[in-house]
Formats: C-alpha cells, structure tokens, sequence
C-alpha cells in the first residue's frame, strides 16, 4: 500500500473539514492571537506566518488521522463510527494505538462477482464461489501454505506440493 492510496482512504469531507480548520486556525492566529500576545506581538511576518503555520498543522493533520481510522475501519468492513469516536474519546491517542492493532485485515475481492468480501470467509456470500481451500474430511479453512489441516489431521488437497513429507534442509527454529 502506499500513501497515496492510504490517503485516499480519508473522505473527501474530512478533507474539507481538516482544510476549512487549517486556512481557519492560519487566519485567526495571524489577525487576532498572535498580535495578542506580549510574547508574540513583535515578531515579524514571517515568524507570525511560521507560527501560525505550525499551529494550524497540528490540528489539521488530527483530524485527517480521524478521517483515516473512519475510512479505512469502514473499508473493511468494521464498525467505523464506534472506532472513530474510541479515537476521539480514549485519551493519549490510545484509541488509535488500539484501532492499529485490532484492526481486521482487508478484505479482498471475490474471483467470481468481483464483491468485496472478509478475507477469512471461505465462500463468498454473493455467488457462491470458493475463495479458500477447506478440508476434505472436516470442512474447515485451510491456509494454502497447509499440509495438514488444524482441525482433524488430514492431508489438505492444496498444501502438499507446497510443504513436503521429506525436507532435505534443516527447518529454522
Ligand atoms: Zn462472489
Ligand atoms: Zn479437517
């Protein structure tokens, strides 16, 4: 993935939001906070700008963080309005740290109607297709890198070429 395409997984209206703040935040510091201020009143233009550049940055880039955690809980497929406000409401960005690791994995797509399906279902529930190998014996999803399934031992149909009985190479531990 790169970040031209983890960008554009933020809405277009966060977008506006995170802009509208930022040219807001830029404006009322320049005009108003800045001159203010003892501490700031004297600095010249260009510090005033820098300044207000940097403080209008920082919520800006906030929000767009917002916006990521909303789009991309909601491409796949999790409750993207809950997770979103757990960013906004768990203090010391804990609700993001927690949103990056339980955050389910992508989905993909269905080989035979192209639907957007979770990665770990094994048909696909709009037309039927097989998207993963599953035991012969139990049923259950098979990983294709498998040998043998999990659940009741037997030999998986699509492992065998990949791991064989007899591996001459000694295994990593
Ligand atoms: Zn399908
Ligand atoms: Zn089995």
């Amino acid at each position: 993935m790169s970040l031209r395409q983890e960008l554009r997984v933020i809405p277009k209206f966060v977008w506006a939001i995170a802009i509208l703040v930022y040219v807001g935040i830029l404006i009322g510091m320049i005009t108003i906070a800045i001159p203010q201020f003892p501490d700031t009143a004297n600095l010249p233009k260009a510090g005033m700008i820098a300044l207000g550049l940097v403080a209008a940055t920082i919520p800006a880039i906030y929000i767009l963080l917002l916006g990521y955690v909303y789009g991309d809980a909601k491409r796949r497929g999790m409750r993207y309005v809950m997770w979103t406000l757990l960013a906004i409401f768990v203090p010391s960005a804990l609700g993001f740290i927690l949103y990056f690791i339980f955050r389910d994995p992508l989905p993909i797509f269905c080989p035979g109607c192209g639907a957007s399906v979770k990665s770990t279902f094994v048909f696909c529930p709009r037309c039927a297709v097989t998207l993963r190998p599953t035991c012969p014996q139990c049923g259950n999803a098979l990983e294709p890198s498998w040998a043998h399934c999990p659940h009741c031992g037997a030999a998986s149909p699509s492992g065998k070429a990949v791991v064989p009985a007899a591996s001459p190479a000694p295994r990593p531990l």
